[in-house]
Parts: structure tokens; C-alpha cells; sequence
């Protein structure tokens, strides 16, 4: 199946070809087919999810798959959440938005939870106008540490201490992240429904 990714994060584009590269897939990145990114306006994962891959799908008449992401934590009412890549406003910054969400759970003082997870939503469509979409999501429950850990992986990678591992997730082998990640999870569930579909 050929199929358009509508993502421009390259870090992201890697994980997801990772982990679809054992269906024999060919993904497509939405950029090298001249694909602009989408606006994500909506305030929950799924709305852009399906905004990202209606957009990809009706630039290039291609089946789409799209993944719309973030970092939830729980004593900051669930922020950063739709708005992790930016969290810390423009241009984007992995780094900034790590220092402002340690800054912000600092100022809850020392009792405050440290309680958070991933979330990913996937979504596929056949075509543009597909009114039966696949949507699948996945969760990756963990604690924000007092100071970024690892170098692996990109984004909140270096904040979120994942108990049943022993270690941050930018320490973690990137197959293990790929396995065990919000990420890994959904597309799992995804490409059972795509199966069950036939
Ligand atoms: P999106 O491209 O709008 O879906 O934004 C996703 C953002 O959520 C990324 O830029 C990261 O800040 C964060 N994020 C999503 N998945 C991960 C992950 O696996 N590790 C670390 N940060 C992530």
C-alpha cells in the first residue's frame, strides 16, 4: 500500500517508518510531495489528527495516515497537551518547551504531582472525504523528572522517567521506545483495524 505521511517532524517520520516498515508500506512523506503542513486549530488530538490527514490526503489523492501527539501532565490540567510542539510559543523549540514545563511544575511547589503520559492519536483515511475513518490511540503513562535525563529521541523524551523501564525515555534503546511507546501502540491497534477491514 502506498500511502502519504502528513507529518513534517522528522524525528516523528522516523518512528512511524520504524515501526511500519515490517508491513511493507510505502510511506510517503507529505513534504517530499510538496505537502504544506496542515493548521491544527482544534483543542483535542483527534480533531488535528484528522485535519493533518483529510489536508495530506486531498493535496495528493493519496490514502493518508497522520499522528497528532503531546505530553499531558496531570497537575498542570493536563498541558501542554495539543499545544507540546509549541508549548514554549515560536519558532518551535524541544528545549525551551522542556524548560518551561519544569519551570511551571516547580512553581506548584514540591507536593504537586509529577504524574504524566503521552498520548498519540492515528488516523487513516482511504480519500480526502472518507467518512469512516480508522482511529486508533495509544498512552504511555509515566513521572516528570527535576531535570532532563538521555539524549535519545526528541521532544519530552529526556523529562518523562518511565518506572517499569528504570530510566527516562531518551535513555531507552530506540526499539524498546518503538515497542513499549504511546506511539508503538496505537499504530499496533491501527494496523489490527486495517487487517480487520480487509
Ligand atoms: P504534533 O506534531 O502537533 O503532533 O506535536 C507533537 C509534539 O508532542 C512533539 O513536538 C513533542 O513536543 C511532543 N511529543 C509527541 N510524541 C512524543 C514522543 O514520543 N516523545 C517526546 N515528545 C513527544
Amino acid at each position: 500500500m502506498k500511502l502519504v505521511l502528513a507529518s513534517n517532524n522528522a524525528k516523528k517520520l522516523g518512528e512511524l517508518r520504524a515501526i511500519l516498515a515490517p508491513l511493507g508500506w510505502e510511506l510517503i512523506a507529505q513534504g517530499e510531495l510538496g505537502v504544506e503542513e496542515a493548521e491544527e486549530p482544534h483543542c483535542t488530538f483527534v480533531e488535528n489528527a484528522l485535519a493533518k490527514a483529510r489536508h495530506a490526503a486531498r493535496v495528493t489523492g493519496l490514502p493518508a495516515l497522520a499522528d497528532d501527539s503531546g505530553l499531558c501532565v496531570d497537575a498542570l490540567g493536563g498541558a501542554p497537551g495539543v499545544i507540546s510542539a509549541r508549548y514554549a510559543g515560536e519558532p518551535k523549540s524541544d528545549a525551551r518547551n522542556n524548560e518551561k514545563l519544569l519551570a511551571e511544575l516547580a512553581a506548584l511547589g514540591p507536593d504537586a504531582s509529577r504524574k504524566a503520559h503521552f498520548v498519540c492519536v492515528i488516523v487513516f483515511v482511504r480519500h480526502a472525504d472518507d467518512p469512516q475513518p480508522l482511529i486508533a490511540e495509544g498512552e504511555w503513562h509515566g513521572e516528570i523528572l527535576a531535570s532532563p535525563s538521555g539524549e535519545g529521541g526528541f521532544g519530552y523524551d529526556p523529562l518523562l522517567w518511565i518506572k517499569e523501564c528504570g530510566d527516562s525515555v531518551a535513555n531507552l534503546p530506540a526499539a524498546e521506545k518503538h515497542r513499549r511507546s504511546h506511539r508503538g501502540q496505537a499504530l499496533a491497534r491501527l494496523v489490527e483495524r486495517l487487517r480487520g477491514r480487509g
